[in-house]
């Protein structure tokens, strides 16, 4: 069974992602850290990040990697931290919207997805990635508390310039963050992880009840 996460930057869905896979004995899939893995290596190898055939073609050759304790792993590197740097964020939607790029991601996307029962969140996960996932949620949260959540993992940047990016990056990714016709939307900006995590139980219980 696929389970399909998709929002924006700081609505919840990594927190929400992994504790619900843990908690369903489902493994987990972060098609985000992907495409921070592919920037953070075009950026080290100084490539032009508006060209996509030549990201396209590193995407290819370099497979990002998840080890079994969920480290990020590319062309032999841990990126596990790099990757989370505000440097980054900027960055990964300039390489992200190339539909050279989108295509490997995505063909590496259903490959991991399509071993056994998976949470994989993202902002296409539900609409191309995986259509035809048995549970589909979208995750969204009033902005200033989107950015409030970041910046507790952001201590590289101020709360304006934090929030100032997350803005841009809405904007950038807006394109490839429509819900899923079929989504359920959850609005996380008054709820505690536990109690997302149960509603998206309870949708998983209910489908698995419906569905023959
Ligand atoms: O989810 P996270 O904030 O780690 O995603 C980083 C960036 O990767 C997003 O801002 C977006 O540009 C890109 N992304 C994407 N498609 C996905 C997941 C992430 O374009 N499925």
């Amino acid at each position: 069974m696929i389970v399909a996460i998709d929002g924006p930057a700081g609505a919840g869905k990594s927190t929400v992602a992994r504790k619900l896979a843990e908690r369903l004995g489902f493994s987990y899939l972060d098609t985000g850290a992907m495409y921070r893995a592919l920037t953070w290596l075009a950026m080290q190898e100084g490539l032009p990040l508006g060209d996509g055939e030549p990201l396209g073609e590193l995407a290819r050759r370099s497979p990002v990697m998840f080890d079994e304790a969920g480290r990020v792993l590319i062309d032999g590197a841990d990126v596990t931290s790099a990757i989370r740097q505000s440097r980054i964020d900027r960055m990964v939607p300039v390489v992200a919207r190339h539909h050279e790029v989108r295509e490997v991601m995505r063909e590496r996307q259903r490959e991991l997805g399509h071993r056994g029962d998976v949470v994989i969140e993202g902002r296409d996960i539900g609409t191309v990635v995986a259509p035809d996932a048995a549970v589909k949620v979208y995750l969204q949260a009033d902005p200033q508390v989107r950015a409030r959540r970041r910046q507790a993992e952001r201590p590289d940047i101020g709360a304006d310039a934090l929030a100032t990016d997350l803005r841009t990056r809405d904007e950038s990714d807006r394109v490839r963050m429509q819900p899923a016709e079929d989504a359920e939307l959850i609005d996380t900006t008054d709820l505690e992880v536990d109690d997302v995590v149960s509603r998206i139980e309870d949708l998983i219980r209910t489908r698995s009840l419906t569905t023959p």
